[in-house]
């Protein structure tokens, strides 16, 4: 079923797994309205939110997880959510104080620390009887039993959740069809120093459900497709274009990830200036690895330039 959210990508994908356990994949946003799309999806099966025996969240994004919480207060059923969503939904409010310095310190390397990031107030999410998934997980869900792997890129907390007898995939933001989904920069993990890089993490996800005899792809957004080998060729030759887009500007000389993402995406504006300093940092991330450019540090600030 498709959802309305307030986002720029329109609506959100949910599904609803039929025979046993019926599951719910995805849960749309944090509103009634989201709860309510539902309800009338199952509606339609004869069915309603009582009859969920579970949910499995793709990805810890909001336009997909939000509903949780809410789905819950009316139905005591378990959810299914890879295991770096702990400190997501155990970390409390200092989780999110870290979190948010991280972001501050990253706009500050980007050179962006004058734009203005939407100040984010703390929200609990109260979710009950989480089961935390791993990689190699199988869950049955319907009337398949779907192997999880953790294909992290577009978050950390990104799985696919393959029937290997049908070839059915559901793999949330990982393989859109028609979006190519932004590889987020998050903060490290914790008890770790380094933060996750997206894209090249993104890039082994993609080159690991690249070899899956995967049949028919369910996304987080867009219709159910066929062919998910051509979506990875056309990420992966995207992602090579605006890395030598990357090379052109810096050309000029040594910029910032900001500068960078200016030149790319003059465009951008509030919230959505993140969005192009992620794909910025991500893209440069694998020029390091390549060794196309080198990154030099003066104060908090990261200057980027051709090796
Ligand atoms: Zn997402």
């Amino acid at each position: 079923m498709e959802i309305a959210t307030p986002y720029p990508e329109g609506s959100v994908n949910a599904y609803i797994l039929l025979g046993h356990p019926i599951t719910l994949v995805d849960t749309g946003i944090r509103r009634p309205s989201g709860v309510m799309s539902i309800r009338c999806a199952l509606q339609e099966e004869e069915l309603s939110l009582q009859d969920i025996e579970q949910i499995i969240v793709t990805h810890m994004h909001v336009d997909h997880s939000g509903g949780v919480a809410e789905i819950q207060r009316e139905v005591d059923v378990p959810v299914f959510v890879h295991e770096r969503a702990r400190p997501f939904l155990e970390g409390g409010i200092e989780t999110f104080q870290r979190m948010e310095a991280y972001f501050q310190t990253f706009f500050s390397a980007c050179q962006a620390s004058g734009v203005s990031r939407r100040k984010r107030t703390y929200q609990e999410e109260r979710w009950k009887r989480i089961h935390y998934l791993s990689d190699g997980d199988v869950l049955s869900a319907g009337e398949a039993a779907y192997q999880v792997l953790y294909v992290p890129g577009h978050s950390q907390t990104d799985i696919c959740l393959f029937d290997k007898r049908t070839g059915d995939a559901f793999v949330g933001d990982h393989l859109l069809r028609d979006i190519s989904a932004n590889a987020f920069i998050e903060p490290p993990a914790p008890n770790e120093v380094a933060r996750p890089k997206p894209l090249i993490q993104y890039r082994s996800s993609m080159e690991r459900t690249e070899k899956l005899p995967i049949q028919r792809v369910y996304p987080g957004h867009g219709e159910p497709y066929v062919g998910h080998m051509d979506v990875i060729h056309k990420r992966f030759a995207e992602q090579e274009k605006r890395c030598h887009d990357i090379v052109k500007v810096l050309e000029q000389g040594e910029m910032s990830v900001f500068q960078l993402s200016q030149a790319l995406f003059p465009k951008l504006e509030g919230e959505a200036i993140f969005l192009g300093l992620s794909e910025v940092q991500g893209h440069l991330d694998l020029m390091l690895e390549r060794n196309w450019v080198e990154e030099h540090q003066v104060d908090e600030k990261m200057w980027y330039a051709l090796k």
